[in-house]
């Protein structure tokens, strides 16, 4: 059963991967060319976390559309984040592969949305200690 909130959450992850995407293309990553990621795992990881920022400017904008739905939506997407970094870590995956870890997305979505996560209480330490707990 579908409820409100699921059904908030599942339209801000395809809102936040389309805002991912378009971010790739605004920031100059998709050519026709050969791409230089394609060979370097460490250009590849860069260009992700270029499009993670993108997509975080662009989650900001909409927060403040809405004030009363800003800290909701960011719960819901944080959770997500979380859920992906707990995915690595019981896959035990120590290295990156030509994408970022889950855990260090989580971190840099927490710090590039800081005053909303104050506003909430919520902490790395906190999110530190929920990963290291699990
Ligand atoms: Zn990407």
């Amino acid at each position: 059963m579908l409820t409100r909130t699921s059904s908030i959450t599942l339209s801000l992850h395809v809102f936040e991967t389309l805002a991912h995407e378009a971010g790739h293309i605004c920031l100059g990553h998709c050519t026709d060319q050969p791409s230089v990621c394609d060979t370097d795992p460490e250009v590849s990881r860069n260009q992700e976390r270029e499009a993670d920022s993108f997509a975080q400017s662009v989650l900001r904008s909409f927060y403040s559309l809405d004030e009363n739905a800003k800290k909701p939506l960011y719960v819901a997407y944080l959770k997500n984040e979380l859920v992906w970094a707990m995915l690595d870590r019981l896959q035990r995956r120590g290295m990156a592969s030509d994408h970022p870890l889950a855990e260090e997305r989580l971190m840099n979505a927490l710090k590039s949305n800081s005053e909303i996560a104050a506003e909430l209480g919520i902490t790395e330490k906190l999110v530190q200690d929920i990963l290291n707990s699990f």
